[in-house]
C-alpha cells in the first residue's frame, strides 16, 4: 500500500477541511443577516395596511355617494327604458344582470366612482337605470389597486422560493467543486513524489537483504538532470548501488587472488624443495655412470633436466604471481605508454600488423608504471598471438568519463565460452606458452590501481579488452577529500 501517498491525501483533507467548514459557516451567517435585513417583510406589511386602507377608502366613497343619492344631492343620468339601444354596454349590463344597484370605477386610473340602480317612473309607464358618479378628487382607485395586486404577487413570489436554502446550497456545491479540483492535481502530485519514495525504500530493503543488483527507474532520458530531489536521491541510490556492487566483486576477487598466492606460494616452495634435490642427484649418477654406458644416460639425463627446468619456469611463475608488487603509483601518460608497449612487441611478431589509435583527449592517470606495462604486455602479447602471422592488432585509448580508457582489439579467434567463463581466474596450463595466470594478474593490478579491466566487443572479429584507469585529477581528488 502507497501510504506515503494516502498521508499526503490526508493532510490535505486535514488541512482544508477546517477552512472549508468556515467559508460555509460565514457565508451562510452573512446571508442570514444580509437575508434579515431584506425589505420583503416590510413589504409585505406595507402592501396589506395600503390595502385595507384603500378599501376602506372606497367603502366611505360609496357610502357618501349613497348618502348623496338618498338626500337627493346628487344628480343622475337617466337611461329611459325607451333607448335601450342607445345606452353604454355597462349600463347595459348592469340592466340585464337584475341586480338592485351596482358600484363601479370609471374615468382614468379609475378616479371616479359610479354608482347604479334602476328605477321607476309611476304605474304602467316605463322604467329606467340612473348613473350617478363621484369624483375621488385625484385618488386614482384603478392605478392603486394594479399597482397594490402587482405588490402582492411580488412580495408572494419571493416568500415562496426559499433564497437561504437556494444560496447554501449554491455555494456548497460552488466550494465542493473547487475542492474536487485541487484534489485531483493533489493526488497526481502526492502518487509522483511518493513512487520513488516507495522504489527508493523498495530498492534499499533490496539492498539490505542481499540484492545488490538491482537498479531504480530515474523516470528520465539518460543524460537528462534530475528534475527535484527525490530525482537526485534515486540517481544517488544507484550511483551507490554501481559503486557497493563494483567494490564487492573487486574484493571478491582480490580476496579470492590472496588465497590463490598463498597456495602458489606454498606449491612453488615444496616443488623448489624437491626439484634441487631431484636434479643434484641425477647429474650426480650420470656422472657416476662408467663411459661405456653414457650414450643412454646421458639422453635420460637431459630428458630429466629439462623437465626439471620446466617445473622451475613454473616454480618461478608461481612465485611471481604469488609477490605482491610494490605499487609506487606516479602520473603516467597512458598514450606513451601504449606507444612504448607496442614498440617493443614489434620485433617479436614481424607479421603481425600493430596499429594506434591514440586520442590526445585520454587524460593522465596516477597508478604503478611497472604495474600499467606488465598489463599492457600481457593484453598485447595475448592479442598478437591470438592474431598471428598476417592478422592485425589495434590499441585505442580515449577517454571514458572521469576515466582513461585503453583498449586492446585483435583478428584472432575471439574467446571460446569456456575461456570467458574463467578468463580472469588463475588457471594452471602446460602448454609449452604461457600458463593461464596473465589475465588474473593483469586484472588484480588493474583493481589495486583503481581501474579494471573487462570484455568489450571486438573491432576486427576477435577478443577485446578495455582496461580503466582513473584520471590523475580525480585520484587526486578523491586522496584529498
Ligand atoms: P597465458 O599466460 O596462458 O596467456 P592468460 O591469463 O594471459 O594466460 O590467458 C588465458 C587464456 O585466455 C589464454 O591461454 C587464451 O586461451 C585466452 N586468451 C587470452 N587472450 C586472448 C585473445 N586475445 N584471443 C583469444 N584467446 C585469448
Amino acid at each position: 500500500m502507497n501510504r506515503l501517498r494516502t498521508r499526503l491525501i490526508l493532510a490535505f483533507l486535514a488541512a482544508t477541511i477546517l477552512p472549508f467548514a468556515a467559508t460555509v459557516w460565514i457565508t451562510t451567517s452573512l446571508l442570514d443577516r444580509s437575508l434579515g435585513y431584506a425589505t420583503t417583510g416590510e413589504l409585505d406589511r406595507l402592501s396589506r395596511t395600503l390595502e385595507t386602507t384603500v378599501r376602506q377608502f372606497y367603502q366611505r366613497e360609496r357610502e357618501a355617494l349613497k348618502q348623496d343619492v338618498d338626500a337627493g344631492r346628487a344628480v343622475p343620468v337617466k337611461y329611459a327604458d325607451a333607448d335601450l339601444a342607445a345606452w353604454p354596454p355597462d349600463v347595459r349590463a348592469f340592466r340585464d344582470s337584475g341586480e338592485a344597484e351596482r358600484f363601479g370605477l370609471s374615468g382614468a386610473n379609475g378616479d371616479h366612482l359610479d354608482y347604479m340602480r334602476r328605477f321607476d317612473s309611476g304605474a304602467g309607464a316605463m322604467g329606467g337605470v340612473e348613473a350617478y358618479r363621484r369624483d375621488l378628487r385625484g385618488v386614482q382607485m384603478g392605478q392603486l389597486t394594479a399597482q397594490l395586486r402587482e405588490t402582492r404577487r411580488l412580495v408572494e413570489s419571493i416568500e415562496s422560493r426559499d433564497l437561504r436554502r437556494g444560496f447554501t446550497l449554491t455555494l456548497l456545491l460552488l466550494l465542493a467543486a473547487a475542492w474536487i479540483a485541487s484534489l485531483a492535481p493533489l493526488i497526481y502530485i502526492a502518487h509522483r513524489i511518493s513512487q520513488p519514495i516507495q522504489q527508493l525504500t523498495a530498492g534499499l530493503t533490496g539492498f539490505a537483504d542481499g540484492d545488490w543488483s538491482r537498479r531504480l527507474d530515474t523516470g528520465r532520458s539518460a543524460g537528462s538532470a534530475p528534475r527535484d530531489e527525490v530525482g537526485r536521491a534515486v540517481d544517488a541510490f544507484n550511483r551507490m548501488a554501481d559503486q557497493l556492487q563494483q567494490s564487492r566483486e573487486r574484493l571478491v576477487h582480490l580476496t579470492r587472488m590472496a588465497s590463490w598466492q598463498s597456495l602458489a606460494r606454498k606449491t612453488a616452495h615444496e616443488l623448489k624443495n624437491s626439484l634441487t634435490p631431484i636434479r643434484l642427484t641425477v647429474e650426480e649418477m650420470q656422472a657416476r655412470q662408467p663411459a661405456t654406458d653414457r650414450a643412454f644416460m646421458d639422453q635420460a639425463v637431459q630428458i630429466v633436466v629439462s623437465e626439471i627446468e620446466s617445473l622451475e619456469r613454473r616454480v618461478r611463475a608461481f612465485s611471481e604471481f604469488a609477490s605482491e608488487p610494490p605499487v609506487n603509483p606516479e602520473v603516467l601518460d597512458v598514450n606513451a605508454l601504449v606507444q612504448e608497449r607496442v614498440a617493443l612487441l614489434r620485433p617479436a611478431h614481424p607479421d603481425t600488423t600493430f596499429s594506434l589509435r591514440l586520442d590526445r583527449a585520454t587524460p593522465l592517470v596516477l597508478a604503478g608504471a611497472d604495474l600499467i606495462r606488465g598489463i599492457l604486455t600481457n593484453l598485447l602479447q595475448n592479442a598478437a598471438e591470438a592474431a598471428g602471422a598476417g592478422g592485425t592488432v589495434i590499441a585505442i585509448t580515449r577517454r571514458d568519463g572521469d576515466q582513461a580508457a585503453i583498449e586492446v582489439h585483435d583478428s584472432g579467434p575471439g574467446l571460446s565460452a569456456e575461456a570467458r567463463a574463467t578468463l580472469f581466474e588463475p588457471t594452471i596450463t602446460f602448454k609449452k606458452h604461457g600458463m593461464g595466470l596473465g589475465l588474473s594478474i593483469a586484472k588484480s593490478h588493474a583493481l589495486l590501481s583503481g581501474g579494471d579491466i573487462t570484455l568489450v566487443p571486438g573491432e576486427l572479429g576477435g577478443a577485446a579488452f578495455r582496461v580503466t584507469l582513473p584520471s590523475a585529477a580525480l585520484a587526486r581528488a578523491e586522496a584529498a577529500s
